[in-house]
């Protein structure tokens, strides 16, 4: 069955005409979906009738288990079940005055095992599909008194391990929200065909590289599949799509103490980004988030600042992130773990909003 945000518009044109609805419905249909920012049952534009068969005819993928708010009230997060299968994914809203950003997950789990990353202790469920993708964040824009004008995929999942979907996913966010390509920020871990395909593409979405080592044999303990794509190849196929789309490539280093954060490793950062040229990379430095199979921990944030001074001297850009959200466990596969671990019959609670680690 084809889901509410799965459907293309073409194959809602042709549920319209086989429901003998006239065609100017189309586009009242799509803006419904997309752009009012209700859900399809309150859109009073269409007919009480043409909603309630629509709802029918396109059900919806997900439903939430879990909703929370942060404590500073401008992050949200879901979890939600796949109708389908049951499988958990979550979801991010982070709320600023003027506008808000979603953080999408683009599979449930995720194989590639970074030992330090929640998602990837848990292993690997399945790719979720287009639908799946972009439920997400028109529930969260739902729930958003911002407009939502970034979409970062940074939630749980390789998304260029399930590249066709996601990028479906993006040309809708493009089409019909109407997100310009370099509000789309796509975060990998560094699958090197992936972002060579990417470069083939015409909408020109940003591309964030999950570093968090300046060289192959501390990345290769922390990211397995480091080995199977090394750095120099990742860095070399993240400058090309950079530079073809003179666009700088943002580097995610997540501080972890005394495993990342010497200031050898900063030195090597810079040796390694600098080729790039100067409007080539930005770095984010990012406190790592403390998950149960995981015994690093975060540095104190003068050690951050120290080690982005380092950086900045070698003629880096880098910002030092604090992480949003962590109260409500709105990092990468946090929410999930402990809902699982804690709450063996998860019900649904009413609170609002919050959480998530990613950069705006
Ligand atoms: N799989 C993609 C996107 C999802 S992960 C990727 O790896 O880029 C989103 C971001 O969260 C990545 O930069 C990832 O490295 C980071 N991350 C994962 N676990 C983390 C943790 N415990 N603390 C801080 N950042 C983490
Ligand atoms: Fe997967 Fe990204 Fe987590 Fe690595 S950091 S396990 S690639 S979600």
């Amino acid at each position: 069955m084809t889901t509410r945000y799965g459907a293309t518009p073409g194959e809602i044109a042709t549920w319209i005409e086989r429901a003998g609805a006239p065609r100017y419905r189309l586009d009242q249909v799509v803006d419904a979906l997309y752009r009012q920012r209700i859900p399809l049952e309150d859109a009073s534009t269409l007919p009480r009738a043409l909603r309630a068969a629509l709802g029918e005819a396109f059900p919806l993928a997900l439903d939430p288990v879990v909703a929370s708010t942060g404590d500073d009230g401008q992050t949200m997060k879901w979890l939600w079940e796949c109708r389908s299968d049951g499988a958990q994914i979550e979801t991010v809203l982070m709320r600023y005055p003027e506008r808000a950003t979603v953080c999408v997950s683009s599979q449930a789990g995720c194989a590639m095992g970074c030992t330090f990353c929640a998602t990837g202790q848990a292993g690997f469920v399945r790719h979720l599909d287009a639908g799946e993708i972009v439920e997400q964040v028109v529930r969260a824009a739902h729930a958003s008194p911002q407009p939502v004008k970034n979409i970062v995929f940074m939630g749980m999942g390789e998304p260029l391990a399930n590249y066709d979907a996601t990028w479906t996913a993006v040309e809708r966010f493009h089409q019909e929200l109407g997100l310009s390509a370099r509000h789309l920020t796509i975060s990998t871990v560094g699958i090197v065909p992936g972002i060579r395909r990417l470069a083939t593409e015409s909408l020109p979405v940003t591309l964030a590289i999950s570093l968090h080592a300046p060289d192959d044999e501390l990345r290769n303990t922390m990211i397995p599949v480091n080995r199977r794509y090394p750095l120099a190849e990742v860095i070399d196929a993240a400058a090309e799509l950079g530079a073809s789309r003179g666009r700088r490539v943002t580097f995610e280093y997540a501080c972890i103490a005394s495993v990342n954060d010497l200031l050898e490793h900063a030195h090597a950062l810079v040796r390694l980004l600098r080729p790039l040229g100067p409007r080539g990379s930005h770095v984010n430095l990012i406190p790592l988030n403390d998950t149960a199979g995981y015994t690093g921990t975060a540095p104190v944030p003068v050690r951050m600042q120290a080690f982005a001074t380092i950086l900045r001297s070698g003629g880096l850009t880098a910002t030092v992130r604090r992480n949003r959200g962590t109260d409500i466990d709105a990092a990468c596969g946090q929410l999930r773990s402990r809902v699982q671990g804690t709450m063996p019959d998860p019900t649904v609670r009413t609170s609002r909003d919050e959480s998530a680690r990613m950069a705006p």
